[in-house]
């Protein structure tokens, strides 16, 4: 375990007990099917990251808030367990955020949200832990936390710290924050969404487009195709490709993308040379079940 600091990277965000039922058929309006036993897994993706970070051997520290209950012990657990610093999880106000999923043999969910806990991780919360973002490398943050939360994360930015923001779920952004982004790191859904209509149709358009309402660097992620990375310091955006992996399930490979994406901005290299390790951490990721199960160590990513 880092208990102590310096961190290489702070994880400002959410954590959820993702609660997963197998279904044959997802519900209709006033339907009751049956589904299979219930397993119960840490996500949200500030939890997710901090971990997926930890577990390339990051020294990463989350602030989060959970409630006093079993959901919330199971979160600060598996921190813990990945060696994520948790003394800036916060406990109580409200009960732990849920994510109740249902899932059906064709791998199509549905999924209702609680946000429970997160929703009370205030501005004065990120205040209070002066401390841990004063001696932050990189911090990242992402939307499942209010957005004057986010806002006031940008406001305290220590001049040394690097923001890494993905808006997920995506939401309009004040320019300040915009701008405080270093990079936004996005899917190309959130593109859109960013973008609105006047988007484009390829990764280059999606760059530019971002680029031009104030992020000094943006990375959007594709998927099984890699990410894309434009920094406005070094000229021609550059294509990463992803290795070429049997993928299993998808969920949380855009948390480990980031997460490493941003530990290693922190320790200095350029953010495509960042991209092309978080590539290869994301397509691991996605070889293996579940979110936080599957995110895998230096070793096997190296192996990859
Ligand atoms: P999100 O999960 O946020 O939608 P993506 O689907 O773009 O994000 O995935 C994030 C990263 O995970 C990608 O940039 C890539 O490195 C990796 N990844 C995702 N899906 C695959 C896949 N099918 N094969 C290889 N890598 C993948």
């Amino acid at each position: 375990m880092h208990d102590h600091g310096p961190h290489d990277l702070l994880v400002i965000g959410s954590a959820n007990a993702d609660l997963v039922i197998g279904v044959e058929r997802r519900p209709a309006p006033g339907e009751t099917v049956l589904g299979s036993d219930l397993s119960v897994h840490p996500g949200g993706k500030g939890a997710n990251q901090a971990v997926a970070a930890a577990r390339l051997g990051a020294r990463a520290a989350l602030i989060a808030r959970v409630g006093d209950d079993d959901h919330g012990r199971l979160l600060l657990r598996s921190q813990r367990a990945a060696g994520v610093d948790t003394a800036g999880v916060l406990v109580g106000g409200a009960p732990t955020g849920v994510a109740l999923i249902t899932v059906d043999p064709s791998g199509d969910n549905s999924i209702v949200v609680s946000p429970g806990a997160n929703a009370r991780l205030t501005p004065a919360d990120v205040r209070a832990a002066e401390d841990l973002l004063a001696e932050a490398r990189v911090i990242s943050v992402q939307l499942e936390i209010p957005l004057d939360t986010v806002a006031e994360v940008v406001a305290v930015l220590p001049p040394t710290a690097r923001l890494v923001l993905n808006p997920s779920p995506p939401a309009p952004l004040p320019p300040d924050v915009l701008a405080a982004c270093d990079p936004l790191v996005l899917n190309e859904h959130e593109a859109r969404f960013i973008l609105g209509s006047s988007a484009g149709a390829t990764p280059e358009e999606w760059a530019a487009g971002l680029l031009a309402i104030g992020p000094r660097s943006v990375v959007i992620t594709l998927g099984a195709q890699g990410a894309f990375v434009a920094d406005t310091r070094t000229g021609a955006p550059v294509h990463v490709p992803s290795p070429r992996v049997e993928a299993v399930d998808t969920t949380g490979a855009g948390d480990a993308f980031t997460a490493a994406l941003a530990w290693r901005i922190g320790l200095g290299e350029p953010l495509a040379t960042a991209a092309a390790f978080a590539v290869r951490v994301g397509a691991a990721a996605v070889t293996g079940q579940g979110a936080q199960e599957s995110f895998p160590t230096a070793e096997e990513v190296a192996a990859l």
